[in-house]
Formats: C-alpha cells, sequence, structure tokens
C-alpha cells in the first residue's frame, strides 16, 4: 500500500477553501451570544496553569500546562454549536469527505485489524459516521458485526440508509441516545474533539457498552511531530467544530477519571505528519526552525538517539568523514 500523504486526503479544493469558509461561517457565529464562563482551571486534569494559546476563528483556545489540553474557553454554546453544524461548512466538510473516499479508506484497514484482534462479531455502534466511510470499509473487510450508526447530521444519515439498509442508522445527538441493548464495540473515529462536555460522553459510553466491550476513538494527538512544528497554525484548529484537543497524558486522565483505562493506544499514519511539515514549510504557513520544537523535544530520547545515530551514518551526515581512496 503507497504511504498515505496529506494531499491525498486534503483534497486542494479543501485546502484551498476551507479558510474562506471557516471565516464566512464563524462570522454569523459570533453574532450568537455565548455567556459560558471564561475557565480558569483543566476540564480534564484540573490544573489552574492555563493559557492563552490563540484566537481561531473568533474564538480562544486555552491550553493546560500541565496535561496539554487544548479547548475552546469559553466552550461555544449550543445554539454556536448547532448553526455549525447546519452551515453549509458541514456540506462542504461532507463533499471532501466524499472526494477523498477511497483515500480515506485505508485509514480504517489497520484500525479494523485493530478491534478484530478483540472482537471479531457482536454489537458494534460507529458515533459520528459522517457519510460513512469506516462503515464501507467494514464491508469491504467482509466484518461479521451487528451495525448501528450515529450521526446528527440528517443529511448524512439520509445517505447512509441508501447505501447500506443493513445497518441501523440513528439520526441524533449521541448524548442523547437511548436503546434498550449494549453494544460489544463503540466507536468514534475523529470526533471525540468536537465534543464539550467529554465527561457526559464517557458516560453514555460507559453505559452503552457490554462488561466486556471495547471502546475505540481516534482523535488529534497534540503530543506529536506535526502539532509541536504547526503548533497554533495547526490546520486542525478548527474550533466550533474542535472545542476539544489532546494527547496520550489527557487521554489516559479523562478515561480513568470515567471508569475506563487504556489497554493500548498507538498513533499511525505518520508519513501524514512529514507530508504536513513540508507542506506548511514549503508554503511559508511556520517558519523552517519550526522542526527545531520537535528535534527539542525529542533529542534527549535515547530511542531516537539511536534511531537518528543510524540514519546520520546511512546518509553519510556524521560529523567526520573517513575516506578510503583508490588510485585510478
Ligand atoms: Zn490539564
Amino acid at each position: 500500500m503507497k504511504k498515505l500523504e496529506f494531499n491525498d486526503i486534503h483534497t486542494q479544493k479543501k485546502q484551498k477553501k476551507l479558510r474562506e469558509m471557516m471565516i464566512k461561517t464563524v462570522s454569523r457565529l459570533a453574532e450568537l451570544k455565548n455567556d459560558n464562563p471564561v475557565l480558569d482551571s483543566c476540564p480534564i486534569c484540573p490544573s489552574t496553569k492555563i493559557e492563552f494559546f490563540v484566537n481561531a476563528y473568533q474564538f480562544d483556545i486555552s491550553s493546560c500546562l500541565d496535561c496539554g489540553l487544548l479547548f475552546c474557553n469559553p466552550y461555544p454554546t449550543k445554539e454556536q454549536i448547532n448553526a455549525y453544524y447546519n452551515s453549509e461548512m458541514k456540506s462542504f466538510e461532507n463533499e471532501f469527505f466524499r472526494d477523498s473516499f477511497e483515500k480515506r479508506i485505508n485509514i480504517f484497514l489497520p484500525r479494523i485489524e485493530l478491534i478484530q484482534k478483540y472482537k471479531s462479531h457482536g454489537k458494534l455502534l460507529d458515533v459520528g459516521s459522517a457519510i460513512g466511510i469506516f462503515i464501507e470499509a467494514l464491508h469491504r473487510a467482509s466484518c461479521s458485526f451487528d451495525l448501528a450508526c450515529c450521526d446528527m447530521s440528517e443529511e448524512a444519515c439520509r445517505e447512509l440508509g441508501e447505501r447500506y439498509p443493513d445497518v441501523k442508522i440513528l439520526n441524533q445527538d449521541y448524548l442523547d441516545m437511548d436503546v434498550d441493548s449494549q453494544f460489544d464495540v463503540i466507536t468514534l473515529w475523529d470526533t471525540i474533539e468536537h465534543i464539550v462536555d467529554s465527561k457526559a460522553m464517557l458516560q453514555k459510553t460507559h453505559h452503552l457498552l457490554k462488561d466486556d466491550g471495547i471502546f475505540v476513538f481516534s482523535t488529534p494527538n497534540t503530543d506529536s511531530f506535526e502539532w509541536i512544528c504547526a503548533r497554533e497554525k495547526h490546520v486542525q484548529i478548527l474550533p466550533p467544530g474542535h472545542v476539544n484537543l489532546m494527547n496520550y497524558k489527557c487521554i489516559d486522565i479523562l478515561l480513568r477519571n470515567n471508569s475506563f483505562r487504556i489497554a493500548e493506544a498507538f498513533t499511525l499514519n505518520s508519513s501524514l505528519d512529514i507530508s504536513y511539515v513540508k507542506k506548511i514549510i514549503e508554503k511559508n504557513e511556520v517558519d523552517r526552525s519550526a522542526i527545531g520544537n520537535f528535534l527539542w523535544q525529542e533529542v534527549f530520547d535515547p530511542d531516537f538517539e539511536r534511531v537518528l545515530e543510524e540514519y546520520l551514518m546511512n546518509k553519510k551526515k556524521a560529523g567526520n568523514i573517513v575516506v578510503v581512496a583508490r588510485k585510478m
């Protein structure tokens, strides 16, 4: 399989129009009153070491200096969030998901293998299915799960219902969902960053998951090559869609505080990080020295040292050259 690159899953059209669409959409949201409190402690860990991180699309983002959580501060109101998801921004997003559908299937195949390590059949609930790329990947991998999908978007649910008549479609807010049975697997792919009340999401998941079930999710990882390089310029800083951006440390605390524990965690597709960082440096979106942010953090790690040592030798980039020459 070809390595996944940033441009494969973020089409040119998306890259060109995202900012413009966001500015248009959020200028309308800013007119809606937000009387949510500005938090002076972290909603996850709960440190009081909170710092302003960036203002993006008229929303302030704070960072927790202890666990690293980046969060909208104040959080957007329900009205702002509803307006956002019912704006043309959502249709635009569904459109670029459609344009990159085939490429995105590849993101899900290793995730399906991971699920199958734990469960090969039973009831699977996918939350925030959007246009169903994961559902399609499950079909292609001939999985034998009994599938249900939950999504707030009417447009997405209509499309899912037409394409997959075998799947139970729940067009509602996950937090309001009430079904009389429990699930073996609950998946939230790149969805938890959209949820203001992470605690309520985990309580709901706890309630809906069988005792031996698995909760599997993905979310942007702010403690990563691409995030440490891009920082406040990262393309995923997209309030009020993305309201909580996390890393391993925040996730671990959040789960433990809500009666879950991490069984395994991975970061896959690092080729996306490399292609994204190259792109933002080439386009001058960040300074070349941004890479230094990451190197400074990693250079003291013995694993990194070993890999770098080998890389420098292989590429003849170590600081002393030994030459063997022969007569011609
Ligand atoms: Zn924190």
